[in-house]
């Protein structure tokens, strides 16, 4: 099944602090937490008025996002991940979990990137957001809408898989 992602976070070199994240699964369930363990201390002026103030204040630790996430996608041997740019969405994301290692086996270890797709496809414009930015969840329903935008363009590609370990034949390691 596939899931589009989004997270708020805080970055500041070599930190990458998870405010909230937010998924749209493929069958219309939808998950979002927000972590009870941000640094506020951290956040740019940007952020405390463009992200805090939309926060239910509703905070669970790390670790328990990252079993109710395993809760949420229970029962589905082949997630598929998807992201706009979500390089760093994908760091935040794994370290619910743990290091990359550590992901639930089932999980690949790549998500899937919405802009690459657009620029293969000789990067259309995307279907604009309509209403409240820099919420994760309202921005994972986004996600889902430009995928959707771009699978009405190429059906077949947007089946894609992300298969395969980054160390093929191993379950992770410390070698990078
Ligand atoms: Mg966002």
């Amino acid at each position: 099944m596939k899931y589009w992602i989004d997270t708020e976070f805080i970055e500041r070199p070599f930190t990458i602090d998870l405010i909230s994240v937010g998924l749209v699964a493929e069958d219309g369930r939808e998950f979002y937490a927000e972590s009870s363990e941000v640094d506020w201390s951290k956040a740019n002026l940007w952020t405390l008025q463009n992200v805090r103030p939309q926060l239910d204040g509703n905070g669970m630790t790390r670790e328990e996002i990252g079993y109710a996430l395993r809760r949420f996608t229970d029962g589905d041997e082949h997630p598929v991940f998807w992201g706009y740019f979500p390089a760093y969405d994908w760091v935040a994301f794994i370290w619910l979990f743990g290091n990359m290692d550590e992901l639930p086996f089932h999980y690949p270890q790549l998500c899937l990137d919405i802009k690459q797709w657009a620029i293969e496809l000789g990067d259309p414009e995307l279907p604009h957001q309509q209403g409240a930015r820099h919420h994760a969840l309202l921005d994972a329903r986004w996600t889902r809408e430009a995928w959707a935008f771009l699978a009405r363009l190429a059906p077949a590609a947007g089946e894609r898989r992300a298969l395969g370990r980054k160390i093929p034949n191993s379950s992770g390691g410390q070698s990078k």
